[in-house]
């Protein structure tokens, strides 16, 4: 599987269940869900990420999308 981001998801964002919503909610193309108040990635749609940034904006310092390509 070619992915080309990884998204790293700050362990504070797990103890706000309204920011983990906010979060899943923003992104376009569903790169998270929520499961059981955690938020998770959706690996089979890693590889959709736009570079929007909106998840980025909603937690700021929380969320990191890492670029794994050269
Ligand atoms: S940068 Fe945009 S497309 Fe990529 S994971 Fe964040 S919200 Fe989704």
């Amino acid at each position: 599987m070619a992915m080309f981001i990884r998204v790293d998801i700050d362990s504070a964002v797990q103890q706000d269940a309204a920011l983990c919503k906010r979060i899943a909610e923003v992104c376009p193309v569903d790169i998270f869900k929520v499961v059981d108040s955690r938020l998770e990635t959706v690996e089979a749609n890693l590889d959709e990420c736009t570079l929007c940034d909106l998840c980025i904006h909603a937690a700021p310092g929380k969320v990191q999308v890492v670029k794994l390509y050269r």
